[in-house]
């Protein structure tokens, strides 16, 4: 999520002029574990110093969020692995898929043939399988590819290529143990295959395990050269070097890393902060993130050198809270409230498995921190009237391509809808519409759902509860 101080002009407010937004996010792994950590006392709460970065107990569990370049390599752009050619090999793709639309009958045929025991017919059961879930995952059903896909594996279940579409899968999903298994079988059958490496460094660098990610890489880059493979590598390095010379501190939810050049205290109010806000979204939400919460804090430099944030952006994230604080020596009001809505990100994230949409990711993010529409609304109302407002459909996907003042109103109509939807129904309708979007749903089926409302709708609502409350 980027998370950007934003002048709107006349349209925004003041306390819209923060100086201090921050934070991408990467995986959040799971600590729960005591491990081998020194924990000890202090005002903020219980921290701990663990003995390395490395110690940690991780599972699976990054949330992509899709919307920095930071976040994008979390969401690493790397295309699955290609299916070797079999004979007869297209004629079986689009007998499987043709007319935009899965040929269920066809591939029922295919199976029924692998049943009665024809070999060949097992490779070409496999292979409709794998077509419909291509398919299925070009529409983002990430959930009926993953069921194809595995359905392909039954009937050529040492395709190294089938297994690493499933690999593939499972790393989309943000979830890198499975993929791993997966995987580790390829590499039996296929050791020196490049895309396993690939993958593999993928699994690890979702596990937060970097100096494994960085060998797979490596390893990969040596079997063939592949300029997706030298991105990811080169982003992993990065982060590496930066986060080894950070020192560590650990809460109940949070893995708070600092420069040398944070002061201490400030890192333990900041968590103290944090723990007080996760209390709180916690019990609006009602949920808990179950992995743990990566925290960094930087100076500016360190901040806008390693998100590589372009200018207009204070603040991005891709599952870890990254916060410039130079200057800073204590929790100013400003900076609790940046903490709190990036805070929201990831509970938002968590409890969708990273697949909200901007606007609501955005929008419920700033009504946690308090931001209301107030004098945002009658210009946001004259542009609707007017008919120039962007539809929410727009504003779902990545707002990185933004200009200033769009992208400004784009995080006024974003907390405009989540205002009008929490002043109307609460915070359990967002609750259900998380909860839908986390199971699968798309945004606007799960607002049909929750609120009986589409896209048109909820704007047109929006608008005239804009009117209603700001209105003179
Ligand atoms: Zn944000």
């Amino acid at each position: 999520m980027l998370c950007a101080v934003v002048f709107l002009g006349a349209v925004v407010a003041p306390a819209d002029t923060i100086v201090l937004k921050n934070g991408r996010r990467i995986v959040a792994n799971n600590v729960r574990e005591e491990g081998d950590k020194v924990k000890y006392e202090t005002s903020a709460g219980e921290l701990s110093l663990p003995k390395s970065i490395v110690d940690h107990i991780e599972k699976g569990g990054s949330v992509p969020m899709g919307d920095s370049p930071a976040a994008a390599a979390a969401n690493l752009a790397i295309t699955p692995p290609a299916m070797g050619a079999i004979s007869g090999g297209t004629e079986i793709e689009s007998g499987a898929v043709h007319d935009g639309a899965i040929d269920r009958e066809y591939i029922a045929k295919l199976e029924a043939a692998a049943h009665a025991g024809n070999q060949r017919a097992n490779a070409g059961t496999a292979l409709a399988h794998h077509a419909a879930a291509q398919f299925e995952l070009s529409r983002g059903d990430m959930e009926r590819a993953l069921a194809d896909e595995r359905t392909a594996l039954t009937y050529s279940p040492e395709e190294p290529a089938l297994l690493m579409n499933v690999a593939y899968l499972h790393l989309r999903r943000s979830e890198y143990k499975q993929s791993l298994d997966y995987l580790e079988r390829a590499r039996r059958v296929a050791p020196d295959n490049a895309d396993v490496a690939k993958l593999e460094g993928w699994a690890y660098y979702g596990m937060n395990k970097m100096d494994q990610a960085v060998a797979e890489w490596k390893r990969a880059l040596a079997l063939r050269p592949d300029p997706e493979v030298q991105t990811a590598l080169d982003k992993a390095q990065r982060d590496k070097q930066e986060e080894e010379s950070y020192k560590e501190n650990e809460s109940s939810h949070f893995t708070l890393r600092y420069s040398g050049s944070a002061e201490p205290a400030l890192a333990r109010e900041v968590l103290h902060t944090l723990e007080a806000h996760f209390s709180a979204i916690e019990s609006e939400l009602n949920f808990a993130p179950p992995d743990s919460i990566g925290v960094v804090l930087y100076t500016q430099e360190a901040f806008a050198d390693i998100t590589r944030a372009p200018g207009w952006v204070g603040a991005l994230n891709d599952g870890r809270i990254r916060v410039p604080v130079q200057g800073l020596t204590g929790v100013t009001p400003e900076l609790s409230r940046v903490l709190k809505h990036e805070l929201t990100h990831s509970f938002v994230g968590q409890k969708t498995r990273g697949h909200a949409p901007t606007w609501i990711q955005e929008g419920l993010a700033q009504w946690m921190e308090g931001k209301r529409s107030g004098d945002n609304a009658a210009v946001l109302a004259q542009v609707f009237q007017g008919g120039h407002a962007a539809s929410l459909g727009q504003l779902e996907g990545s707002w990185m391509g933004l200009q200033n003042d769009a992208a400004g109103y784009a995080y006024a109509w974003a907390l405009a809808n989540i205002e009008y939807i929490v002043q109307t129904g609460g915070m359990s309708d967002i609750e259900r519409i998380l909860d839908r979007i986390g199971s699968g749903s798309s945004t606007e089926a799960a607002l049909r759902e929750v609120l009986h409302s589409d896209y048109n709708d909820l704007m047109q609502s929006t608008a005239e509860y804009l009117r209603k409350t700001y209105g003179h």
